[in-house]
C-alpha cells in the first residue's frame, strides 16, 4: 500500500486540477492520496468524481495557523485536518476569512513589487484562479516567472517572497489550538504539517508540540521533503512519546515544487489510526 497524505490542487497553490491530481496519484502508483488544499475544501468533489479504480481519496485541508514561539511571539505553522465535516460553520467561516485575507495580501504584495519596477498585475493573477480561491505566494512567484523577472519559482521565493524578504507580508492566521479544536469539533483528525521545515523560517518548538498534543493534536507529519534525517528522528521519538500518529507525505504542488507524488509515504497502520479517530457527521446520509 502506497499512501500519500498531503497534496495540493489548483484549488489552492498546486498546478494540477483536482481531477488531474487523482490521475497523477494513480499514475504514481498510489493506493491512497489525500487532497489537502490550503484553507479550502473546494476540490473534494471534483477529485472524488475523478478517482480511478483502485485509488482511495482522503478528504483534507491544510489550515494556515500560528503557534506561540515560547518567547511571547508567534511562528507560522500549518495544520492538516483530515475527514472533517466540510459543512462545519466554524470551519467554513474561518476558511472564508482566510481566503479573503489572502486575496488582500496578494494585492498589497503585488502593489509593492510593481512600485519597485517588478510588474505583477494582481487582477490578472486572481483571474487565473477559481473564484474566491486561496491566493498564495506561489501565484505571485509564477507571475514573476511569467514576466521574466526570475528564472524559477524557487528564485522568486528567495529574492522576493520568503518570510523576511523585501515583499513578504504576514496574515492574521488561525491560532493553532483554535484550529485543532475546530477540526476535532467537526469530527476530523488534526495532524501538524512539516513542523521542522526550517528553510521557510523559524519553526515550532518541541515543547509547544507537546502542549498541542494536550489540546487534541492527533499526529505529526514526520516524513516530509523539507525535513532532514535528524529532524525526522527527533520528531519520530516525540510522536512515539506522545502517542501521536506518524505520517509521511510529499506535499505535492504539481510544477510549483520539485517534489513528486509518493516521494514520502504513510504506513497503512497510521492511516487506520487516523480513520478510526474520525467521527462521521450525524447527517452523513445526504
Ligand atoms: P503562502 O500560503 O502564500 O504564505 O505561501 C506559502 C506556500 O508557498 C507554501 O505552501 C508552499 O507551497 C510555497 N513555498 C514556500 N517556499 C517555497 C519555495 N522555496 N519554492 C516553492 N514553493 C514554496
Ligand atoms: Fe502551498
Ligand atoms: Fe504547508
Ligand atoms: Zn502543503
Amino acid at each position: 500500500m502506497r499512501i500519500d497524505l498531503h497534496a495540493h490542487s489548483t484549488e489552492s497553490d498546486g498546478t494540477d486540477t483536482p481531477a488531474q491530481l487523482a490521475a497523477a496519484a494513480a499514475a504514481a502508483g498510489l493506493d491512497v492520496v489525500a487532497i489537502t488544499d490550503h484553507d479550502t475544501t473546494a476540490g473534494w468533489a471534483a477529485a472524488a468524481a475523478a478517482l480511478p479504480a483502485g485509488l482511495r481519496l482522503i478528504r483534507g485541508a491544510e489550515f494556515s495557523c500560528v503557534a506561540p514561539d515560547g518567547r511571547g511571539g508567534q511562528v507560522p505553522v500549518h495544520l492538516l485536518g483530515y475527514l472533517f465535516d466540510p459543512d462545519s460553520v466554524a470551519i467554513t467561516t474561518e476558511q472564508s476569512r482566510l481566503r479573503d485575507e489572502r486575496q488582500n495580501r496578494l494585492r498589497v504584495m503585488a502593489a509593492r513589487m510593481a512600485a519597485d519596477g517588478f510588474p505583477v498585475d494582481p487582477d490578472a493573477v486572481l483571474a487565473g484562479l477559481p473564484a474566491g480561491a486561496p491566493a498564495g505566494r506561489p501565484h505571485l512567484a509564477r507571475a514573476l516567472l511569467g514576466a521574466g523577472v526570475v528564472h524559477s519559482i524557487d528564485e522568486a521565493f528567495h529574492r522576493f517572497l520568503k518570510a523576511g524578504g523585501p515583499y513578504y507580508m504576514g496574515r492574521a492566521d488561525t491560532e493553532v489550538t483554535a484550529a485543532i479544536r475546530m477540526v476535532r469539533a467537526a469530527g476530523g483528525v488534526p495532524v501538524l504539517a512539516h513542523p521542522a521545515a526550517r528553510r521557510r523560517g523559524p519553526v515550532i518548538s518541541l515543547e509547544t508540540i507537546t502542549e498541542l498534543a494536550g489540546e487534541g493534536l492527533a499526529g505529526i507529519e514526520v516524513d516530509h521533503p523539507d525535513h532532514t534525517s535528524s529532524d525526522r528522528a527527533v520528531l519520530r521519538d516525540l510522536a512515539a512519546t506522545l502517542e501521536l500518529v506518524i505520517t509521511g507525505s510529499s506535499d505535492y504542488h504539481g510544477t510549483n515544487k520539485t517534489v513528486s507524488l509518493g516521494q514520502e509515504t504513510t504506513t497503512p497502520e497510521s492511516l487506520s489510526r487516523i480513520e478510526s479517530l474520525a467521527v462521521p457527521p450525524p447527517h452523513s446520509a445526504h
